[in-house]
């Protein structure tokens, strides 16, 4: 039969034909492709949320309906972790690309390191804001470095006190240019302890709210071993609770207020947070005060333009280090000497990264991640750091593939495995310290076999 001399069969021949490119223009919806940079940036940071008490990531309660949904839209990293867990020296590297022992922000500012990541995208042509909730992130650790506003709240105005401030800078950027980038940094303190979130977002989680609870966490990082019993452990995570599902209605909130100003599909909308929080997991609450991994592990979700990626989950373990270079590949700036991470924008691509380690520092110890293994290294002033405390000995390592939760110390059954390890942190330390120098002086002044020393590790041109 000739289609051709048949108007039925040429319209069944056009049904056929269609049926057989759907599958290629489905492949094609499926798979949008990223805008040419620039890219404007939301880094939007739920200070001290562990990443296994999102719904997204696993949790059984319903702690966060909005950054669920987020997750639908977006590429999520299921292994992303902090290097320092404390909220000063976590943002730095978030904004450096370096790692804690290298720009060595703890109370000291950042008053030498060569360049930031906002200043970067300053240069490029990016509007940069940064509003924050916590005075751990103010002038005076040098955050406000290349931000064109950077302004704080204080904790009792609450998030939506400080999404005003970033959407009201937002609305005059985009009145002045609408086509101008940008770079928007959003902190929140509310998942913070002392865990009293507001009574709508406490209810679904705390039965009888008694002052009491609230009192007990306040405890500080330093205490030392805490054996509460399993109702009072159990009220802190309640409260707790409470305080994640407040943040994840404000982080519901800004995304409404981007989508309002038009931007939210124009944008790569990042959620993390610095550090995670202590249960009493190995004796100790708060955060700050170890590197096991209830501490480390922190949520990262990153919505794209024109949802590329959206659903995807990555497994390569990420770390802050890596937010930096992602941001330059989306803004066009080449990737420089110096910075510590690898960009995650392959992953936002093809779902998979390169293999890295992920480094972890600040409590008097280092952490080490390869594969599976986890090596802990604590230094001899851990123990005076936390008054009690009991050090499982100066080297620990842990199989994270069988013993996710670092409850079986590995380091005198395989010495070997240990010892490999804790002289790699020992190398890595020693990487660091070069790298100190160079990123908080000159080049020139440093000496030929120092400088030597960094080229060959990458770190220089
Ligand atoms: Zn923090």
């Amino acid at each position: 039969m000739n289609p051709r001399a048949n108007p039925l069969a040429r319209r069944l021949a056009l049904v056929i034909l269609t049926i057989a490119l759907l599958p290629a223009l489905a492949c094609n919806r499926a798979k949008p492709k990223l805008p040419a940079p620039p890219i404007s940036i939301v880094l939007l940071s739920l200070d001290t949320l562990r990443s296994d008490h999102l719904g997204c990531y696993g949790y059984a309660r319903p702690t966060s309906p909005r950054l669920d949904a987020l997750a639908k839209e977006s590429v999520l990293f299921e292994h992303a972790r902090t290097p320092v867990p404390w909220t000063t020296p976590a943002h730095m590297t978030m904004l450096t690309s370096l790692e804690p022992d290298v720009h060595k922000v703890t109370h000291t500012a950042l008053a030498e390191v060569r360049f930031t990541g906002p200043e970067r995208l300053r240069d490029v042509g990016y509007a940069t804001g940064g509003f924050v909730n916590a005075t751990a992130l103010d002038h005076r650790f040098g955050f406000t470095r290349g931000f064109d506003a950077y302004e704080y709240t204080e904790r009792k105005s609450g998030a939506a006190a400080v999404n005003q401030k970033a959407l009201d800078w937002l609305t005059s950027v985009t009145a002045k240019d609408p086509a101008k980038p940008f770079f928007l940094f959003v902190h929140y303190y509310v998942v913070h302890n002392p865990y009293d979130p507001p009574p709508e977002f406490r209810a679904p989680f705390v039965k009888e709210y008694r002052p009491e609870d609230v009192t007990r966490t306040e405890i500080g990082p330093y205490h030392g071993p805490v054996s509460y019993g399993e109702a009072e452990r159990r009220s802190m995570i309640d409260l707790y609770d409470g305080g994640v599902r407040y943040g994840d209605d404000a982080a519901g909130a800004l995304l409404d207020g981007l989508a309002r100003l038009g931007v939210l599909d124009r944008t790569a909308f990042f959620v993390t947070s610095d550090h995670g929080e202590g249960f009493g997991e190995h004796g100790l609450y708060n955060h700050g005060n170890s590197l096991y991994e209830e501490l480390l592990r922190v949520p990262l979700i990153v919505r794209l333009p024109g949802r590329v990626g959206a659903g995807a989950r990555v497994s390569t373990p990420v770390s802050h280090v890596d937010l930096l270079p992602t941001f330059f590949d989306l803004a066009g700036i080449p990737q420089e000497a110096g910075l510590m991470g690898q960009s995650l924008a392959p992953a936002f691509a093809r779902g998979t990264l390169a293999d890295a380690t992920v480094w972890a520092d600040g409590t008097g110890s280092q952490a080490l991640i390869e594969g599976r293994w986890k090596v802990i290294v604590n230094g001899e002033g851990r123990a005076a750091r936390i008054p009690g405390w009991k050090s499982p000995g100066p080297v620990e390592l842990y199989d994270l593939g069988a013993d996710p939760t670092e409850q079986h110390n590995l380091a005198a059954a395989q010495p070997e495995q240990a010892r490999q390890l804790a002289d790699r942190v020992a190398a890595i330390q020693r990487d660091h310290r070069l790298l100190a120098k160079a990123v908080a002086t000159s080049h020139a002044e440093l000496p030929d076999d120092v400088r030597e020393r960094l080229k060959s590790l990458g770190y220089l041109e």
